[in-house]
Order: C-alpha cells, then sequence, then structure tokens
C-alpha cells in the first residue's frame, strides 16, 4: 500500500504516534502536525498539502544535483540487481567503492590518497577521531590525544560527534562527553569582534585561541584540532581570510594534526570540490559526507592524509574498527553517478565564476538594506542573514532565536525553505540554482521579512 492511500492528517497522526524526529520537540511536532514532503524536482520540494517550495537548504546541505535524476536511480537499481550488499571486512572487497575511492583520490587534496567509508558524517568523525588517537599511539606518543574544537561547532550527533561539537544543548544531554576535547572561540566576527578590530586582527585574534589551549594542555597532549572550513549548522560562521593560514601554522609549529569537517561544504559549495582547497588548508583528515550522494543514498567518506595512512597502514597491523555499511556498493555507485553528473554539467566552475557571485551580489543588494537584517554574508553557495532588531546597535529581538523562526516560518508559507540557527537565517542551495532561482529565492525571503517587519511592529 503507498502512502497516496492516506490522508495528510492520517500520515500525520500515525507520524507522531509512532515517529521519533531527529532534532524535534515531540510536544510540539504533535501540536502543529509535521510538514509531509511526499516528492521533489530540480529545486523544488512539494508536500502533502500541495505547495511547492522552492527549497533554499538542499534538504539538509545535501542536495547538490537537485532532486528527480533518474541517473542516480539507475544506478542504484543497476547495482541493486547485480550485487545490493557485500561488506568490505577481512580482505574482500566490491567494485564500486574500488573505484570511487580512485576518483575521490584524484579530486581531493593532493597529499590525500585514502578513503574510509561510513553511512552519515557522525560516523565519519568518530573515525576520524579514533584514527588520529590511534596514530599518535603507533607514534610512541598516547598521551598525544586531546582534540581542540570550537564553540557552535556541529561534528554530528553520536555521542562522538556531540563530544566534537561546540553546541551547549547536546552536551547538555549528553551525561557525559568523550574526554579529553576542549572547545575554543569561534571566528564569528559580527559578534565577536571588539570595536574598532578589523576582520583581519579578529581573524588572527580567533585562531590564536588555539594556540592559547595548546600551550595550556602542552603540546605532547594535543592530538589535533577540529574545524569545519565554514561553520554551517552554528550559522554559516565564514572566517576572516587570515583565520586559516594561522591555524595551519600553528598546527605545524606545534606538531597538532589538523582535522577538516568538509560533511557541508565538500564537492563544490564552496566553488571547489572541498573548501581546502577554495582556502588553501593542507588538512589530515578531511570528513565528507551528503552531496558525495546529493543525498540519494547514504554514504560518508573520510579522507585520511598520507602522513597519517603511512603509519597506520605500515605500524598499525589491524585497525578493529568498520561499520556493516562501510564501502556499501549501492550507495558507492550512486557516489560515482553524482560526482559524473556534478563533472559534466560544470556546476563547480558555475557556482566559483557564475551562480556564487550572483548569489553574493544579490543578498547585499537585495537583502542587507531591509530593516531586519544587519548583516549578510556568503562563500561560493552558502549565506546567512544575520536579523536584528536595531542594524546599528545590532541589538537582536528577544527572546532570541524567535525573529528568526518567525521569518522562517512566513518564508515556507511563501514557498521558500529556509532554515534559522539562532538570530541567523542560512541558506544552503542546490548547486543547479541559475540566476532566475536566486531572484526567485531573493523575492520571496524579501516577502517572508516584511511580513515578520509586520508582526514585530
Ligand atoms: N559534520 C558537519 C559539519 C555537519 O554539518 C553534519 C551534519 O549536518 C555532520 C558532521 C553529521 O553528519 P550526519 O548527520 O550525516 O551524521
Amino acid at each position: 500500500m503507498t502512502y497516496q492511500n492516506y490522508t495528510l492528517e492520517q500520515l500525520q497522526q500515525i507520524d507522531a504516534a509512532h515517529h521519533l524526529h531527529p532534532f524535534t520537540d515531540h510536544k510540539d511536532l504533535r501540536d502543529a502536525g509535521s510538514r509531509v514532503i511526499t516528492h521533489a524536482k530540480g529545486p523544488f520540494i512539494y508536500d502533502a498539502a500541495g505547495n511547492e517550495i522552492l527549497d533554499g537548504m538542499a534538504g539538509l546541505w545535501c542536495v547538490a544535483i537537485g532532486y528527480g535524476r533518474d541517473e542516480l536511480a539507475d544506478a542504484a537499481y543497476a547495482q541493486m540487481k547485480e550485487l545490493p550488499y557485500y561488506n568490505s571486512f577481512f580482505r574482500c572487497s566490491t567494485p564500486t567503492p574500488i573505484l570511487l575511492s580512485q576518483k575521490l583520490a584524484e579530486i581531493a587534496p593532493s597529499n590525500m590518497n585514502q578513503v574510509f567509508y561510513g553511512s552519515s558524517g557522525s560516523e565519519a568523525n568518530d573515525t576520524a577521531l579514533r584514527l588520529v588517537r590511534w596514530y599518535w599511539a603507533l607514534e610512541g606518543k598516547p598521551r598525544k590525544n586531546r582534540v581542540i574544537s570550537r564553540h557552535m561547532a556541529y561534528h554530528g550527533s553520536t555521542i562522538t560527534g556531540a563530544s566534537l561539537g561546540g553546541m551547549q544543548g547536546m552536551h547538555d544531554q549528553l551525561g557525559g562527553a568523550v574526554p579529553n576535547i576542549a572547545h575554543v572561540m569561534m571566528p564569528y566576527a559580527y559578534e565577536l569582534a571588539q570595536p574598532g578590530e578589523s576582520d583581519h586582527d579578529f581573524g588572527l585574534r580567533a585562531a590564536r585561541a588555539v594556540e592559547d589551549e595548546i600551550l595550556r594542555v602542552g603540546a605532547d597532549n594535543v592530538a589535533a584540532f577540529i574545524g569545519e572550513p565554514i561553520q554551517g549548522a552554528g550559522g554559516v560562521k565564514i572566517p576572516p581570510a587570515s583565520y586559516w593560514p594561522e591555524i595551519q601554522r600553528i598546527c605545524r609549529q606545534y606538531d597538532v594534526l589538523l582535522m577538516l569537517d568538509e560533511v557541508i561544504t565538500g564537492y563544490g559549495r564552496t566553488g571547489d570540490w572541498f573548501a581546502a582547497q577554495s582556502m588553501g588548508i593542507e588538512a589530515d583528515t578531511i570528513t565528507t559526507a551528503k552531496a558525495l550522494t546529493s543525498g540519494y543514498q547514504p554514504l560518508s567518506a573520510l579522507f585520511v592524509s598520507d602522513r597519517v595512512a603511512a603509519t597506520i597502514v605500515e605500524k598499525g597491523g589491524e585497525f578493529y574498527h568498520g561499520y556493516t555499511y562501510s564501502g556499501h556498493p549501492v550507495a558507492c555507485a550512486v557516489a560515482l553517478k553524482n560526482i559524473e553528473i556534478i563533472e559534466r554539467e560544470g556546476m563547480i566552475e558555475r557556482v566559483r565564476d557564475e551562480t556564487g557571485p550572483y548569489l553574493a551580489k544579490a543578498l547585499k543588494e537585495r537583502i542587507e538594506g531591509h530593516d531586519l537584517v544587519g548583516e549578510v554574508r556568503s562563500f561560493g553557495f552558502l549565506g546567512a542573514i544575520e536579523i536584528v532588531r536595531d542594524k546599528a546597535t545590532r541589538q537582536r529581538f528577544q527572546p532570541g532565536g524567535s525573529a528568526a523562526v518567525l521569518i522562517r516560518d512566513h518564508a515556507i508559507a511563501n514557498g521558500m525553505m529556509l532554515r534559522a540557527t539562532g538570530d541567523t537565517m542560512i541558506l544552503s542551495p542546490p548547486l543547479i540554482w541559475t540566476k532566475e532561482t536566486i531572484d526567485m529565492a531573493c523575492d520571496r525571503i524579501v516577502k517572508a521579512l516584511d511580513l515578520a517587519k509586520e508582526d514585530l511592529r
């Protein structure tokens, strides 16, 4: 029986009765009823009430090539018929992860030639943490096992992901995080730069918070620094250009590994395959997922640098770690096809040279002047809109986050899917957006801002 045999109300009732959702207040959900998305095509999603919504979030930062691509469905179907599953444990392999690994090594930064697969970004970060700690143990430095992260970082939702992340609400619910992980300030100039402090100086100061922590606990005790090139779920916080070079200098000086989390930024969003390339960062591990398959299948790939891989391979013996679905043949077949489409259609070049700059200009010219907007910023196809009560003083509406939720709800009601983190509206479109789609999005965002302004009078 298919869902078409049910009314929307029936689906909502069943959902409320049996389905626990991620990041959801279930009392709220039961009062409001879930929004049931039934199908999607290109840049649009459609809900069971018949609404067409422009998806400004690419699903959850993942649907890079847009919805309804038959080629991905065909790749999955063909692979399922030939070999739906076999594992890659115990010296077995299957063709699609082999070929995907070769392709990933080709597009990755040149010091990255090995990948480890999982099904989610959280799993990949779990693997990354295990790998860097194991690396230092194999190098004869088992005490070099602390990791430095940032406030408001998001690295996933398993206990490791939440512990690496810097979301206070998540830590409050953990009942004990993974030990030896510290969090320092984030490079968020809009709220944290001091009056008169230049972006450049602020970027250096934010990076030196990492150095301070290394000096506080001793470099012999610090395994790695982990960071998203641009903090995504934490509010699309784009660091000043001075930040990452200084982080790199600090990591090199104290021999601290650099773990990049590119679960959001990977596979084209910043106008290169990886933000490491856009920002000139040389990392020791890079976590990726999401746009690797454009969300059509669950798959993550953790890139491991030649330096780390050499130690693991030469000195490590068996690494007691892996997932049933590591290197899943169907997910890897879909990833291969997805990457082929991104390349064939020149999506990354378009974001870098044409649509990314157009989005930046549109946000500046059409959104930043609005009375409720304190700042817009973007990098490639990641954008943020800061919501304020007062542009000059940057004072926010109270309670915190309430205005952004209001704007988000108006946006959705007017056919525009946006997300809010605190007082920041977030935009992460599929890479297929054209200039016309960007114009349509801006029209709808302005409308949502105008409606919210009326409500907030
Ligand atoms: N890392 C980053 C930067 C993310 O944004 C996310 C998810 O949004 C994750 C890790 C976790 O990925 P997953 O939800 O697939 O476990």
